[in-house]
């Protein structure tokens, strides 16, 4: 008899986003024509830049000759694409070998299928407030999970207790939903406690290019000692507007060992069983976001979703309202006044000022009496939204 993976039935039913649907329905139902300001959405609004476009046209005309057409794709990437990436990194200081480098149809493909290279006899250390899929991802791998509460006091990136004993260990930064950036010094005590316990670390770089103040980390490898203990996962998702497209990265230093394993050599064998790489035409998309054009570009549509972060943050100022997010990622997480639930916060913005956010209590417990701001929505919709904040909320 066939036995299930059992670990399914101890996955928890999300309601965040279905009572969020729920409610936004009733609210139009009841209200209908109203236009909604949605400020919730975690999706990019904005097409790829023309960089790109060009760059999967030639792609397709390629597919069409037989002097240019691909076929099967090396599996963990064509050296183009790990040469574009690499680059990008080495552009930052960071020395990568091509072959640490994998291609990837995006961060949450890999965000679970990485735990394919541990045992199910692990311990997962999860930062909360966090991206939902951590935690559904471990409990199917079969992993305890440890829920690492953060707050406002440590401006949402903790730092370890040593105490706590964790062998796998996910930063998320800038992070979803907080927005809050871990400094070089803090994630170098998560890098030490890392090599100290044997971990490894997962590093969610989903958002690096969100990151505009000097100093702060984009990559864990700007972290001394990071090559024996972490793994990054990064997305051209958030980057390059490529959420309907797919096409991340994935690093593995080939210095990553446990017990006489070796992390890079297991993911390759990994990806060459489970899958046929990512297209050719994507991954020719996805290595032109690094040309010098192609990052100009996507900085011009990042710079539009900053302008929103500002509009908000600027109102939020002027309430008075502690928030963190915003100038360094594309969400505001703030933290709802008069003590309010993030679900009363829901429920207020929705009903008198036609504002749809996300109730930071779906992303963890310690999420209470938050509220995330997404700023991927449309320019005009989200000063609206400020104003209509502002006359709500002020004193
Ligand atoms: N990691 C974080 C923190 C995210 O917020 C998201 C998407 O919202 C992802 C990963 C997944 O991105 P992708 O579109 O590359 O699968």
């Amino acid at each position: 008899m066939i036995k299930p993976n059992r670990h399914y039935s101890e996955l928890k039913s999300s309601y965040l986003f279905y009572n969020i649907a729920q409610k936004t329905k009733a609210y139009t139902d009841s209200n209908p024509g109203t236009h909604l300001l949605r400020l919730g959405i975690g999706d990019v609004t904005l097409p790829l830049c023309n960089e790109v476009i060009t760059a999967l046209h030639k792609a397709v005309d390629d597919q069409a000759d037989k002097s240019t057409f691909h076929g099967y794709m090396p599996e963990c990437g064509a050296d183009f694409y790990k040469d574009a990436v690499q680059n990008y990194y080495k552009s930052r200081g960071i020395d990568l070998e091509n072959d640490e480098v994998f291609v990837s149809s995006g961060a949450s493909d890999e965000l679970g299928d990485i735990l394919d290279l541990f045992d199910s006899d692990n311990t997962t250390l999860i930062m909360e407030p966090a991206y939902p899929a951590y935690v559904d991802a471990n409990i199917i791998a079969g992993h305890k999970i440890i829920h690492f509460p953060s707050d406002a006091s440590v401006g949402f990136a903790p730092v370890p207790d040593k105490d706590v004993k964790a062998d796998l260990i996910y930063i998320c930064s800038p992070n979803t939903p907080t927005g809050a950036v871990f400094t070089k010094e803090k994630l170098k005590l998560w890098v030490d406690y890392a090599n100290e316990n044997g971990s490894i670390i997962i590093f969610d770089a989903a958002y690096e290019a969100f990151i505009e103040e000097e100093g702060l980390p984009h990559s864990i490898y700007e972290i001394e000692g990071s090559r024996t203990c972490a793994i990054e996962i990064s997305s051209l998702s958030k980057t390059a507007g490529f959420t309907g497209t797919r096409c991340g990265y994935t690093v593995i230093p080939k210095t990553l060992e446990r017990e006489g394993m070796n992390f890079n050599a297991m993911w390759v064998r990994n990806r060459t069983t489970k899958t046929n790489g990512v297209s050719y035409i994507l991954q020719r998309g996805g290595a032109s976001v690094f040309t010098e054009n192609g990052l100009k570009e996507i900085h011009e549509n990042i710079a539009v979703y900053k302008r929103n972060a500002k509009v908000l943050m600027d109102a939020l100022d002027e309430l008075g309202i502690w928030y963190c997010g915003g100038k360094n990622a594309p969400y505001i997480w703030f933290r709802c006044p008069d003590g309010m639930s993030s679900w009363e916060m829901f429920d207020l913005l929705l009903n008198k000022a036609q504002i749809v956010g996300t109730p930071g209590e779906g992303f963890g417990k310690c999420g209470e009496g938050y509220f995330r701001l997404s700023m991927f929505g449309d320019p005009d919709d989200t000063k609206e939204a400020a104003k209509r904040m502002k006359e709500l909320l002020k004193k």
